[in-house]
């Protein structure tokens, strides 16, 4: 494998950070290019002094000022770029053979939709660009020689499950694991009181605050579930949620024969990473081998749509169409954001997603205008609707 260039887009983040750290492991086969952060300075100013990228991009342009001096003196070859065309920019340089897009939220679309365009292999964390832009980011990596690998461990398993990574006429199911988060057995009514740093302490994973939220009302598995349909072209009806505490099995695939396969390892998202950079090879992810004789034993059940409505929401509007997908996503962004600021309640969270559904008609979406409209149009009517509930 000859060194490989990676942009990696939302480098200050939890998977960012994580994707560093496998690129330190292995730094005679990854080069780093470019950094992007949103606002975090000082962990941007601390990657670009030990990575010494061409370039690193501040996306929240009004931070800009005082980082200038900082950056020349700890890395004085790296070239500063900001917003969002900085970070359209470092997707397309013919030195990057790699982007991470592990930005969270519709904040990543435009450039992971630019990696795709330049041809790109992206690596895909960023699960809502694809839920917002399903058809136009799948026809864009098509059309222009682009290659998606799934960082979401699920979907990296799933990927890891398929003979050549391909769906293929031998599948049967896709059978997508969830830990269920930090409620799986919370009594229904003790849900009401819940406050944002008992949704963000989940079980098994240190991730970011919105995918924690996410978790905590299975949300995050409604969006995975829209993500696998697109990813590997299912019917959302093949896809079976299947809870397993643990988080051991990352997701399996059930074939016609009878036989099932698993992909296993520790909760460490260093192996989805290393794997997706590596793919076809296997490279070292600095994640410690399974020890399956001291792991507890393993738990699989059936989720409870009652006590998860949003498992039955995302079903929904893949069924609706890509329209309500969009505003599925844009509207929960909208209102973990409210819950995280402590605007609403914990059970609000899908019941603000349930509503603005109920707005949306069935479509086909493929232009990014319109993506982008229906997008903003969500927010705003998501917004309007939480000062209702105040
Ligand atoms: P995080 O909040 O820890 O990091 C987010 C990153 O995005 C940061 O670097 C931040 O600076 C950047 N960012 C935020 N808003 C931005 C904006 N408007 N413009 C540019 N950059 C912006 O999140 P995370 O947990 O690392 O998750 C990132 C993505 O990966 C999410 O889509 C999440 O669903 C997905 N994911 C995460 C995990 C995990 O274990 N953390 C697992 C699977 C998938
Ligand atoms: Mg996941």
């Amino acid at each position: 494998m000859s060194v490989q260039g990676i942009t990696i887009l939302g480098s200050t983040g939890s998977i960012g950070v994580s994707t560093l750290d496998v690129i330190r492991t292995n730094s005679d086969l990854f080069k780093v290019i470019a950094l992007t952060a949103h606002c975090n300075k000082e962990l941007l100013l601390q990657q670009c002094k030990e990575f010494q990228p061409a370039y690193a991009v501040l996306a929240d342009e009004s931070q800009v000022n005082s980082f200038v001096q900082d950056l020349k003196s700890v890395a004085p070859a790296t070239r500063l770029l900001v917003g969002v065309e900085g970070l359209n920019e470092v997707c397309r340089l013919d030195e990057v053979d790699q982007v991470m897009a592990a930005i969270v939220g519709a904040a990543g679309l435009l450039p992971t939709l630019a990696a795709a365009e330049a041809g790109k292999r992206i690596l895909l964390a960023n699960k809502e660009a694809l839920v917002m832009s399903g058809a136009l980011l799948m026809n864009t990596i098509r059309d222009n020689g682009a290659e998606i690998l799934p960082i979401d461990s699920e979907h990296n398993a799933i990927f890891q499950s398929l003979p050549d990574g391909r769906y293929n006429e031998g599948v049967e199911r896709i059978l997508l694991t969830a830990s269920g988060g930090p409620f799986l057995h919370t009594p229904v009514a003790d849900l009401v009181k819940v406050t944002p740093e008992q949704a963000c302490a989940h079980p098994n994973w240190v991730m970011g605050r919105k995918i924690s939220v996410d978790s905590a009302t299975m949300m995050n598995k409604g969006l995975e579930l829209i993500e696998a349909c697109w990813l590997f072209n299912v019917a959302c009806d093949q896809v079976t949620i299947v809870i397993h505490p643990q988080s051991i099995v990352h997701s399996m695939v059930s074939y016609k024969d009878g036989s099932v396969l698993a992909q296993m390892g520790n909760p460490d998202m260093r192996t989805p990473i290393a794997h997706a950079m590596a793919w076809p090879r296997r490279i070292k992810s600095g994640v410690a081998t399974l020890d399956l004789t001291s792991t507890a034993s393993l738990q699989f059940e059936e989720p409870d749509e009652i006590r998860f409505p949003a498992l039955r929401l995302a079903r929904e509007a893949i069924e609706a169409g890509d329209y309500a997908s969009i505003v599925l996503n844009a509207a929960n962004e909208v209102a973990v954001e409210a819950f995280l600021s402590r605007q609403i309640a914990f059970l609000d969270l899908t019941h603000v997603v349930e509503h603005c559904l109920q707005q949306t008609y069935s479509n086909k979406v493929e232009e990014l205008e319109v993506i982008l409209s229906v997008d903003n149009e969500s927010r705003k009517y998501a917004m309007s609707y939480i000062e209702t509930l105040n």
